[in-house]
């Protein structure tokens, strides 16, 4: 039983998740906190902060301390961890005890942050940290036999990066990282819907206007959506309809970038791979692959079958927390 104090964390810049070996996914919570400027107390994490969102008072402000999936503000982070942790923790029954945590950190990001992810996971109360790549996780929680010597390509599409990766023998042999996730998604949608109908929308309606309308193929049947925001005229509310066709035009540059990344992890794949990945196609995962068309559009574009992961927005951390129990080789313990 003691054995049991062990989880797997996906600390993404869109959404934390907790995965237990006997429970499964026990925490899946947007990575938002609510400060209150005067106290500098914590008010909220997870989804009570995200419904603050744009909705604030002056005394509390929202933030998201990861950006471009590291952390960028590193004290908010470490309180976000220890609430989750503790969450977690109480949900499996071992408040008393410190975790092992597995933790991803992005295969491009620096020593500097990675030693940042361990410290921050160490000081929200965990026992040992192991660091793992996340694409590696990514591919073990989506199923993928990534200890075999085939190609195993994997494209994670997260909030604010999507990295894309050929694992092979248990470790990446190719990967590529862009800036580009779906929250630039949301940006382009917002500077869109400002430029075309000088109305000003907020992030949340620009996520959801994505995920209603969003398609990653040009061709599809139109489908349309009203929205609110506030007109930069005369300042009153405003409402609009919006098309799938003009939103498709406006986050097209976006995933055009994404293509390039997965374009050159597929350039570097070892000759003797890429066969494989003609047989085996390629899975994606993260939120980002919920987008409508994505299968659709990225198999047409790089002739490669691609695959929708079943739990696209869980694979993270079911890879990390199995990655404790079944490959020890994979990962590097922090103490
Ligand atoms: P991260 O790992 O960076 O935290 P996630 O893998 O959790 O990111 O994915 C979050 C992103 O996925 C957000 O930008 C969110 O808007 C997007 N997303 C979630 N569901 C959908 C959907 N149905 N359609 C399009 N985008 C989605
Ligand atoms: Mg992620």
């Amino acid at each position: 039983m003691f054995s049991n104090a062990e989880i797997g964390i996906d600390l993404g810049t869109a959404n934390t998740l907790v995965y237990s070996k006997n429970k499964g996914i026990v925490i899946n919570e947007p990575s938002v906190v609510a400060i209150d400027t005067v106290t500098k107390k914590v008010i909220a994490v997870g989804n009570e902060a995200k419904e603050m969102v744009g909705k604030t008072p002056e005394n509390i402000i929202v933030i998201r301390p990861l950006k471009e999936g590291v952390i960028a503000d590193y004290d908010t982070t470490t309180e976000m961890l220890r609430h989750i942790i503790a969450k977690a923790s109480k949900a499996l029954g071992f408040s008393l005890r410190k975790p092992n945590v597995a933790v991803c950190t992005p295969s491009g990001s620096t020593s500097v942050d990675r030693r940042a992810i361990q410290d921050a996971v160490r000081n929200a109360g965990a026992k040992k940290v192991y660091i793992i790549e996340e694409p590696v996780a990514a591919a073990i929680g989506a199923g993928m036999p990534i200890d075999e010597p085939v190609a195993n390509v994997v494209i994670d599409f997260g909030g604010g990066s999507t990295e894309v990766a050929i694992i092979s023998f248990g470790g990446v042999v190719a990967c590529h990282t862009v800036k580009i996730g779906g929250d630039h998604l949301d940006d382009d949608i917002i500077q869109f819907v400002r430029k075309k109908y000088n109305v000003l929308i907020g992030e949340r309606t620009a996520e959801r206007i994505k995920m209603e309308i969003g398609y990653a193929v040009a061709e599809h049947e139109e489908l349309k959506m009203e929205v609110r925001g506030r007109d930069l005229v005369n300042g009153l509310p405003k409402t609009i309809t919006l098309s799938s066709f003009e939103i498709h035009n406006a986050i097209k540059e976006a995933l055009l970038q994404i293509l390039e990344a997965v374009r050159a992890t597929l350039e570097d794949s070892p000759a003797e791979l890429s066969g494989d990945i003609v047989d085996r196609g390629v899975i994606l995962t993260g939120g980002g692959a919920l987008l409508k068309g994505m299968e659709e559009w990225l198999t047409n574009v790089i002739a490669v079958p691609i695959a929708l992961a079943e739990n696209p927005l869980e694979c993270v951390a079911t890879g990390a927390g199995k990655s404790l129990q079944y490959l020890n080789k994979l990962l590097t313990v922090a103490n």
